[in-house]
């Protein structure tokens, strides 16, 4: 089987982490400068957790705002769509992405807001803390029950919950 056979393959990724899985060309557009993949991967003879974990810092430093989660998401779902991925779980730490400028509640809101637009039939997309203060709501807006049921089963959609599995 050659390469691109296997590119073509319908696939479904049940595991993967939005840090990890950004393109070396969306890190270098965020931060504004070349990277090299050294930057990103640990090398093949590494043998040290803290070296490999080390790696994350420099995805983690793009994901401290609202455009660099919302380039972020997109990026991952794109390169997914390109290997015809057509179902995927991806897993984020939305406390990585808070600071004294970026609540956890826009955190979230940057990566499911955008998807309003994406998916036909669904309108509005809104993440919003509740009254009660504590919890955080998600508010959409469909155009019908039919659009309602096909956002529930999107694949966008999946993705997207699949990423707060990390906030339970
Ligand atoms: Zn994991």
């Amino acid at each position: 089987m050659t390469w691109e056979q296997l590119k073509e393959l319908p696939k479904i990724d049940l595991h993967c982490h939005l840090d990890g899985s950004l393109s070396l060309e969306c890190v270098q557009e965020l931060l504004g400068r070349e990277i090299t993949m050294e930057e990103l991967q640990a090398a093949d003879d590494c043998d040290s957790l803290k070296t490999y974990l080390e790696k994350f810092d420099l995805p983690v430093s793009v994901l401290q705002t609202e455009n660099g989660l919302k380039k972020a998401a997109y990026d991952v779902v794109r390169s997914a769509a390109a290997e015809h991925v057509c179902y995927m779980e991806i897993r984020f730490a939305p406390l990585l992405s808070v600071h004294e400028h970026l609540s956890c509640e826009r955190v979230i809101a940057s990566v499911l807001e955008p998807l309003a637009g994406k998916i036909e039939g669904l309108n509005h997309v809104e993440v919003r803390r509740t009254y009660a203060g504590a919890d955080i709501a998600l508010y959409c807006e469909l155009e019908s029950k039919e659009a309602m049921a096909f956002y529930a089963d999107h694949p966008l959609h999946t993705a997207a919950k699949e990423k707060f599995f990390h906030l339970r």
